[in-house]
């Protein structure tokens, strides 16, 4: 991609005593993979143990100069902090590493993450999700560095021009967060209406959910016989998709939607900004649980997504559990995961067109 040709990343990881090593390896795996989702570059890792992050700097003074000289040898572009930072940490990172590299981006994980919705999103409605998102995520921050700015000018006793400034930006902020907000309103109530329209015709609505990379996309390519894109990366899809689902023998059709994965910690505001996408989820008649059961952290993930179905508030519809990628199980796996006690736990591969018409047969009993 012209402009992510080969970036140079720093990747700031502090972890935490209480910590077990083995899932701040993974944590950290998933950040890497997020940054490579981002584009393609170079990753240099810095770990930390510390009781908690720096409130100054996230990582350790020393350790904080240090990766200046990292930044100048390495010609890093960009340093990211895999966690969730405060206003003041960034600010106080990206001023030490201005000197070696005026053009430095400091992001934390949340910031890593609204790059990557932007860099994929393709509709009205994505883009105006992700400048949302951006603006909420902003907010804390600049009345951080406000306050920040306001103790500043307070201890000389004068009122700064910065404080000025930083003023005027709060209000242009809550402008665009109203605006902004308002044309998504309009936009998600448009679809909305689409939406009640189509089920008054008869139709249903199913919806796939599920964690990122366990296969979504690539079972609704099959269901709803489209080509969209699956990527072994996160967050290949971001706008919601509308596919039909037919049923031959049956008057009756469904619309299916391909949704946004979730990951671990996926930060309040940025469900927030996506909740007009995931609305389908909340209004359909039934949703498919996409779980890739060749992950040996599929249960955690599980978890993690019936977390957010419950924050969504949509824990209760019928639903079915779709266990992918069986293709790769073997005989002995696939029989533990029958034991799992539930009639609607199903066993399919996306990739290898197994166990497919058993789960349209099963779609049609519960819709
Ligand atoms: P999504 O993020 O949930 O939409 O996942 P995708 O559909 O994009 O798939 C993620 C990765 O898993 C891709 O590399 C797919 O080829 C792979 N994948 C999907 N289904 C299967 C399957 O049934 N078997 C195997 N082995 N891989 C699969
Ligand atoms: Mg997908």
């Amino acid at each position: 991609m012209i402009g992510h040709a080969s970036k140079k990343y720093i990747l700031i990881d502090v972890v935490l005593p209480t910590e077990r090593i083995e899932d701040a390896k993974h944590n950290l795996a998933e950040t890497v993979s997020l940054i490579k989702t981002y584009g393609d570059g170079t990753i240099v890792k810095i770990i930390q143990r510390r009781a908690h992050p720096h409130p100054g700097t996230y990582i350790g003074t020393g350790k904080a100069a240090e990766i200046a000289d990292i930044v100048k040898t390495n010609r890093i572009d960009t340093v990211i902090v895999n966690g969730l930072a405060k206003s003041t940490q960034l600010y106080n990172l990206l001023k030490i590493y201005w000197d070696v590299n005026p053009n430095i981006e400091v992001w934390d994980r949340v910031d890593l993450i609204l790059h990557i919705f932007a860099k994929h999103a393709q509709t009205a409605e994505a883009k105006l999700q992700i400048e949302l998102a951006s603006l909420r995520h902003m907010g804390p921050r600049m009345y951080g560095l406000s306050e920040e700015l306001g103790r500043q000018a307070g201890g000389i006793g004068t009122r700064g021009a910065g404080e000025t400034n930083i003023e005027l930006m709060k209000r242009h902020w809550r402008n665009q967060m109203k605006k902004t907000s308002d044309q998504l309103d309009k936009l998600s109530n448009d679809r909305q209406l689409q939406l009640e329209r189509r089920r008054k015709q008869g139709f249903r609505t199913v919806s796939i959910v599920g964690y990122t990379n366990a296969g979504k996309t690539s079972l609704f390519n099959v269901l709803a016989n489209k080509q969209k894109l699956t990527k072994d990366v996160l967050f290949a899809t971001l706008d919601s998709v509308v596919g039909h689902l037919y049923f031959p023998d049956t008057n009756k059709q469904a619309l299916i939607t391909d949704t946004i994965g979730f990951i671990r910690q996926l930060p309040p505001s940025l469900i927030d900004a996506f909740k007009s996408t995931l609305m389908e989820s909340i209004n359909a008649d039934l949703l498919l649980h996409v779980i890739d059961a060749a992950d040996p952290r599929m249960y955690e993930k599980i978890q993690t997504v019936e977390h957010i179905l419950s924050e969504l508030k949509i824990e209760n519809k019928p639903i079915i559990q779709v266990f992918n990628k069986i293709d790769v199980l073997s005989e002995q796996q696939i029989e533990e995961l029958k034991k799992l006690k539930n009639e609607s736990n199903v066993f399919i591969s996306a990739n290898e067109n197994m166990g497919i018409e058993k789960l349209k047969k099963i779609i049609l009993q519960s819709i």
